[in-house]
């Protein structure tokens, strides 16, 4: 089934020397893909003084790991980083690239694509392989789900976010071997990361978040918007949002769930003011009690959830973060009995 002998690749990352968890989340799915081929996986890393991380890629399932060890790759530089992989995959002949959909994947990914002579299918949420060995890249479209395939051009580049495949058994007994990657020479700089700094994010983080609480365009404003992000300080929520709240400028881009965005797990998830829309739902599958607020009952997340309430949010909410005020109030009142 498909080629037997061109590798799966994956493009691995490192934020401060350290591998962050989707490069090894695709790592086990690429040695899923590579066994159903019969081909090696082979992963890219580039970095400075990042040896100690190679175990990790083994054991996430690596045969092979092309390391780039170099001051030039001590940070992530878009154009040194996509000269180094197209030069080393045209050597290889990669039949899949499976890249992070993280800050350095989304820009990496196209310009791979593009220099290679291939397609990209951008925010996978699920990777698997047909019949010949073609990958079937699924995104949400048209109210399910869609397989994009690249039957012709060599490789199949997919990214994909953190979350979407499990964590891989991490069997630290596996081992591979390492391939040096030179620096490219004399390629010409445009572009410079000059210093990544590490800030801790505010609030309570989405994707390990007992509870969720997303806010969508029926916000209708940024004084509709902190009144749910008030719901969410007052459950000791992690607060997210559709990408129509990241357009508006009510929030950022690291909150937004869905495709393109963060995929949570939460015991509860409450969206306000969102139509229910695959893209955003498609990253809480994993949530186990779904509530939704919409004040039109024919909106498409009530299909979705477990209970609905419609109602406008701009009433409901303010109403609501006034009653949990109270029930705390009262839970904290001590009764003094005389
Ligand atoms: C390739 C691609 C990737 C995408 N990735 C993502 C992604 O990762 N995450 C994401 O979220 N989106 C993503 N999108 C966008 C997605 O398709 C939808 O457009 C988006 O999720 C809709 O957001 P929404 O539900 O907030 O807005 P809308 O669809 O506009 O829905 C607003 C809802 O609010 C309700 N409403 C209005 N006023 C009130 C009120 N006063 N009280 C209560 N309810 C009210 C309305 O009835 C409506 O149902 C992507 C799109 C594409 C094409």
């Amino acid at each position: 089934m498909g080629d037997t002998k061109y590798p799966v690749w994956v493009i691995a990352e490192q934020i401060l020397g350290e591998i962050p968890p989707v490069s090894l989340e695709i790592t086990g799915q690429a040695r899923i893909l590579a066994e159903r081929l019969g081909v090696e996986v082979e992963a890219i890393l580039l970095g400075n003084g990042i040896e100690d991380q190679v175990d990790l890629l083994f054991s996430a399932g690596a045969d092979v790991v092309h390391l780039g060890s170099a001051p030039e790759f001590t940070n992530y530089q878009c154009e040194i980083f996509t000269e180094s992989i197209v030069a080393r995959a045209r050597d290889r002949n990669p039949q899949i690239i499976l890249i992070g959909s993280t800050f350095m994947g989304r820009e990496l990914a196209p310009l791979i694509a593009a220099k290679l002579g291939t397609g990209l299918t951008a925010h996978c949420i699920d990777l698997v392989l047909d019949d010949n060995g073609v990958l079937e890249q699924q995104i949400p479209a048209y109210g399910g789900l869609m397989s994009i395939v690249c039957p012709e051009k060599r490789p199949q580049i997919a990214t994909v976010a953190r979350g979407v495949f499990p964590m891989p058994n991490l069997d630290e007994d596996r081992s591979g071997s390492v391939l040096p990657v030179e620096p490219p020479q004399g390629i010409k700089i445009r572009v410079q990361t000059l210093e990544v700094v590490h800030t801790e994010p505010e609030g309570v983080p989405l994707e390990t978040a007992p509870i969720v609480v997303a806010g969508g365009a029926g916000a209708g404003s940024l004084e509709g918007w902190l009144e749910i992000q008030e719901l969410a300080d007052t459950l000791k929520a992690a607060f997210g949002s559709t990408r129509p709240a990241v357009d508006e400028g009510w929030t950022d881009l690291e909150t937004m769930i869905g495709q393109s965005g963060k995929m949570v797990n939460p015991d509860l998830y409450i969206g306000v003011g969102l139509s229910g829309e695959q893209q955003h739902m498609v990253g809480i599958t994993g949530a186990k009690v779904m509530i939704a607020i919409n004040n039109d009952p024919k909106a498409p997340v009530f299909e979705q959830v477990d209970y609905g309430i419609v109602e406008d949010c701009r009433i409901f909410i303010p109403a609501l973060v006034e009653r949990i005020m109270k029930l705390k109030s009262h839970a904290g009142r001590t009764a003094h009995v005389v």
